[in-house]
């Protein structure tokens, strides 16, 4: 037998190379053996049982982090099966949700986020509880390895047995990267997490998304930089609770307070924010640790602010208002745009407007008036 798969595999490879040819001699080309496969093919695949609503409502209710995350993974399908179970899910956390403390954190790339969530964050946790990490950041796509999914970023939390870290929901337009965090945290909260980080890159829309869905808006800034207040967008101050000074440490101290300074002096300029509570302004280091109970100090003064002021409460409400048109907004975009006919007209549309056939306002209402008959003929 081993005589013929000899003679065979010499047959075949005196076929393939002519190396093998009776004139050369000395060499001898072997056929090549076909490789294993990498992954063992008697190992069968187990397929996660299917859970089901009840299934993920009780693990989330139970505090199983496996079962959350799970259900966060559900929450950020696109598969309409998946979108369906994962609203039945959400509905069903509601009334155990919105007990916990929402802190929007954001800072360029490099002031020290992820250094600071990890301290900030050991430091809530010192005093009990559970704390989730999520995030927002539209231009992520977790394969490529997004800036802020990266868990190891984040050492100490990472390996915390009472905290949940969740990268941004994969590559996607703002608003539906927002709504599926905002939807994060409902199940975050009905798994008992009472304090939620919402992290943001500082550049571009999705501060504004962050802050509308938190009830603290942290800002990290540096100081050292030249132009403290320059590059800070109006909008990202306005919107700031509290502004803090990362790595005031070693001979950058004296530059952070000076930058604590300018910042306290730009807010006076600005008007009093609709909480009623002047935003704080402070310097502290994350990676030394220095400063950083001062920091919480900071951000219990706002809590216990607003509140004793209903605030707290009002700002809430007007998030849910915000979210609810929000969704509605981005279905009614989704189900446009997603309507193959439309998308025809709209090619034909864009070309007639590009070259100057028609104009945007005729265009556009044409489309709109044909996706209107479409829906009436439809009911
Ligand atoms: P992120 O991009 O905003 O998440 O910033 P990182 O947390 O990754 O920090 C960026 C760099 O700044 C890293 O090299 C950190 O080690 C460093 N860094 C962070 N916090 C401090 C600090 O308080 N002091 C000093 N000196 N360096 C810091």
């Amino acid at each position: 037998m081993e005589q013929d798969i000899q003679t065979d595999n010499h047959h075949a490879s005196h076929l393939e190379h002519p190396e093998n040819e009776a004139c050369y001699t000395g060499l001898q080309v072997n056929t090549g053996v076909e490789q294993p496969p990498a992954i063992n093919p008697y190992m069968k695949r187990r397929r996660r049982p299917q859970l089901t609503v009840a299934d993920y409502v009780e693990g989330i209710l139970a505090g199983n982090p496996a079962i959350l995350g799970q259900a966060v993974t559900l929450v950020e399908s696109k598969a309409p099966e998946h979108q369906q179970v994962a609203q039945e899910v959400i509905e069903r956390c509601l009334p155990h949700a919105g007990r916990s403390r929402r802190i929007g954190i954001t800072g360029v790339p490099g002031a020290g986020k992820s250094t600071s969530i990890d301290v900030f964050g050991m430091h809530v946790l010192k005093r009990g509880g559970k704390l989730a990490v999520l995030a927002i950041d539209p231009s992520s796509e977790r394969s490529k390895g997004s800036i802020l999914g990266d868990k190891t970023r984040m050492e100490q939390l990472s390996v915390h047995p009472r905290a949940f870290i969740r990268p941004s929901p994969s590559a996607g337009s703002l608003g539906g990267v927002a709504r599926k965090t905002r939807e994060t945290i409902v199940l975050c909260e009905a798994a008992g997490y009472d304090t939620v980080f919402v992290e943001t890159v500082g550049v571009g829309q999705s501060e504004t998304a962050v802050h509308s869905m938190v009830d603290y808006f942290l800002l990290i800034q540096l100081a050292g930089t030249g132009d403290e207040l320059q590059g800070i967008k109006r909008g990202i101050m306005e919107m700031a609770d509290g502004i803090v000074i990362n790595k005031a440490d070693g001979d950058n101290i004296e530059r952070a307070n000076l930058a604590a300074a300018q910042f306290r002096n730009a807010l006076h300029l600005f008007p009093m924010p609709p909480s009623g509570v002047l935003p704080e302004v402070m310097t502290y280091s994350g990676y030394y640790g220095i400063n950083i109970e001062a920091v919480w100090d900071m951000i219990d003064r706002y809590f216990d602010a607003v509140t004793r002021s209903g605030y707290f409460e009002e700002k809430r409400r007007n998030q849910e208002r915000y979210w609810m048109f929000e969704t509605i907004n981005e279905q009614l975009r989704l189900n446009f745009y997603n309507n193959p006919e439309v998308s025809a007209m709209l090619e034909v549309k864009e070309r007639n407007v590009r070259l100057s056939r028609q104009s945007s306002f005729t265009a556009a209402a044409e489309v709109l008036d044909f996706y209107f008959s479409q829906l009436k003929s439809n009911s």
